[in-house]
């Protein structure tokens, strides 16, 4: 039974999105407010000025990181991702992931679809892909988590998404316990491109995926929408903040 107060004055509190803990109700709309103190305080937002092309903070403006500048340029993709990928984060993508919380897409795409909204919608020809998982993987976890992504920011910001690759490697371990040079051996023909042949140049596709480590996983499948023509760009809801995670 509803409390006289909350009868007369609604409700003045509500739970947090990814710990349920009670938030108070007035702190805002955005979805990166709707969450507790404590997950407030945990959660960390990339800070200014960052690496211009894959969005790690960096101390000067404008600038190249370490691992940018010994990508080749034309591998270089422009990436932006909603948090750091530090303990608070790990927490989220964990119960998400692993635990098949199926319910942190919601929040996760929102929070993604505004980021994307302030800093690529005004690009002409734009359309959404994802990082997708093996269809065994899919069975395991019972759904693909970056195209569930990619749907809800898709829908939100009313562009199509298309599914453009497909994996095609089964690992049976997880990519952040990988070291980079077994992560980047395992990623040779691990996915491959299945969209139609079509007159795209020009078009720009936004790649999604849930974590940005050392980046070339989106850099990998970047490769294949570029030898489609089309001009990859990358969303990331996490970005680990050191060079080799
Ligand atoms: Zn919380
Ligand atoms: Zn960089």
């Amino acid at each position: 039974m509803r409390s006289w107060w909350s009868k007369i004055f609604g409700d003045s509190s509500a739970s947090c999105w990814f710990c349920q803990s009670p938030r108070p109700r007035v702190i805002g709309d955005h979805v990166w407010e709707q969450l507790c103190a404590g997950c407030m305080e945990k959660r960390k937002i990339l800070a200014y000025p960052q690496c211009k092309v894959c969005g790690k903070p960096s101390s000067i403006d404008d600038s190249f990181c370490y691992d940018c500048q010994r990508t080749p340029e034309y591998e270089r993709v422009v990436n932006i991702s909603c948090v750091e990928y530090n303990h608070w984060a790990r927490l989220v993508v964990q119960q998400w992931k692993y635990r098949g919380d199926e319910r942190l897409s919601r929040p996760m795409g929102l929070w993604m679809a505004s980021l994307i909204k302030q800093r690529f919608l005004s690009r002409d020809r734009f359309l959404i892909t994802y990082v997708p998982c093996h269809r065994n993987r899919v069975y395991e976890r019972g759904f693909d988590q970056a195209k569930q992504l990619a749907h809800i920011i898709g829908a939100q910001l009313h562009v199509p998404v298309m599914d453009l690759l497909v994996r095609q490697s089964y690992q049976d371990q997880q990519q952040s316990k990988r070291s980079r040079e077994q992560r980047l051996q395992a990623l040779v023909g691990a996915f491959s491109y299945q969209g139609k042949q079509m007159d795209v140049s020009g078009q720009s596709v936004l790649l999604v995926d849930d974590v940005y480590t050392t980046g070339s996983t989106v850099r990998e499948c970047a490769k294949l929408l570029r030898r489609a023509n089309f001009q990859p760009v990358a969303c990331t809801f996490a970005r680990a903040n050191s060079e080799y995670v």
